[in-house]
């Protein structure tokens, strides 16, 4: 017996998702990556298979599925590109956060247009001086009437361009002890693809080693005005919630990340079958099966930790330890497989001729973004202290 089953829903999406990947983006991805080209036609796909509307509740028109459902697409989706999954992300986590602590009338206004993908949106906490600690940011919101009026510099915004909302993390109260009773999220919307509205300035796009098919940018706020009313949940309790939420980005790193390393194992094995070296095809030596044995384990292994911690994720749970030691292991482990996938490849595996190249450039931001392996170490032993607390 599988020790998760899926409903026929669930393989539907999976299934239909998996036939987009091989027509339409496994195809195309490697050019569009090295022209660092956005990929309009694939995200127009994406929206056609409801893609950006997969967990927003039906009764907004979305598909209402579950974060299973939501991780098992990033899975196939990261295969044929890992910025396909980056674009969706941040607009999952908006979604989720709406979905828990939106009133009626917000979720009226955007839930809609964000299940057709017709609104995209960013989720923006990091700045130039503060990542891994959050609770260093300096954006601040200060209330002014009917407004809260917005100053400060975002960094690392994923979607920063396109987006048409952005979950902004920022003090609402900079004098508070400690640091995150001060923080609040306003749901900041503005015109998409502009790179100067209303107090917003979108700084041309960071360049980046990898991940070019989605913008990374900063977002620079200057008397930006937010009506009070796009405040998200309770003031004061921005950071409490974003936490929450990041639990779910952590799940779609996990996913990101198995669906890489399949397509590096798949990639070495291939061609292991076909060079030769010394008179047979190099799969037949010892040192590469040994190599692909251990690629394929550790991703088996992965494969179970991202849906164990999906699965805890859907049930609505908070997951820290489930979903910080998928982050963790599903992140270092593609990065392994993606580097042995590499010297498989031998030569030819550092030309840009071969996918490899591609995911062996797209690997590394795993290990970073949603917290660094570093922090997920933190999370998991402060869980696990908890856990086995000697009394
Ligand atoms: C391509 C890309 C896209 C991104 N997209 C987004 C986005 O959409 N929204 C968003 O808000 N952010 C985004 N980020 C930011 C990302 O979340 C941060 O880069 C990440 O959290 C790390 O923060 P930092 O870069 O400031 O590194 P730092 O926090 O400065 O860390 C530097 C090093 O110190 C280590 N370190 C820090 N603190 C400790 C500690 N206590 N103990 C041990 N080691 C420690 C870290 O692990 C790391 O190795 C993105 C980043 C990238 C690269």
């Amino acid at each position: 017996m599988a020790l998760f089953e899926l409903t026929e829903e669930q393989q539907a999406v999976i299934e239909t998702v998996r036939d987009f990947v091989e027509r339409e983006v496994i195809p195309v991805a490697d050019d569009l990556e090295h022209r660092d080209e956005f990929p309009e036609k694939i995200v127009q796909g994406m929206k056609d298979l409801g893609l950006f509307g997969l967990t927003v509740p039906e009764e907004y028109g979305g598909g209402g599925m579950d974060l299973m459902t939501y991780a098992l697409t990033g899975v196939e989706l990261s295969r044929g590109w890992m910025s396909l999954s980056g674009i969706l992300n941040t607009h999952f986590m908006a979604v989720y956060l709406l979905k828990k602590h939106g009133s009626d009338e917000q979720k009226q206004r955007w839930l809609h247009r964000m299940a057709t993908g017709e609104l995209r949106a960013a989720l923006s906490m990091s700045e130039p001086g503060a990542g891994s600690d959050v609770q260093a940011i300096e954006c601040r919101a200060t209330r002014d009437g009917d407004h809260y009026v917005v100053n400060g510099t975002k960094m690392w915004v994923t979607n920063g361009l396109r987006a048409g909302l952005v979950v902004l993390l920022c003090k609402t109260d900079p004098s508070a002890d400690p640091p995150y009773k001060g923080m609040s999220i306003l749901m900041v919307e503005k015109e998409p693809e502009a790179r100067s509205f209303e107090g917003i300035t979108v700084p041309p796009n960071i360049e980046k080693m990898g991940y070019h098919g989605v913008e990374t940018t900063e977002l620079v706020f200057e008397d930006h005005r937010v009506p009070a009313e796009n405040l998200l949940g309770e003031e004061g309790r921005g950071f409490h919630d974003i936490m929450d939420a990041i639990e779910v980005g952590r799940v779609n790193v996990s996913a990101r990340a198995v669906g890489l390393a399949t397509r590096a194992f798949e990639e070495a094995v291939r061609y292991a079958q076909q060079r030769k070296a010394f008179g047979k095809p190099i799969a037949q030596h010892q040192m590469i099966q040994e190599k692909l044995a251990e690629m394929g384990t550790k991703l088996e292994a992965a494969r179970l930790m991202l849906l164990q911690a999906a699965k805890k994720k859907s049930a609505g749970e908070r997951s820290d330890l489930e979903a910080g030691m998928a982050k963790y292991f599903c992140t270092e482990v593609c990065h392994e497989i993606v580097t042995e996938a590499l010297r498989v490849h031998g030569g030819y595996g550092y030309s840009t001729e071969y996918t490899i190249e591609r995911l062996y450039r797209d690997a590394p931001f795993l290990l970073i973004g949603e917290g660094t392996s570093e922090i997920q170490k933190i999370v998991i032993a402060r869980q696990l202290l908890e856990r086995y607390r000697v009394q």
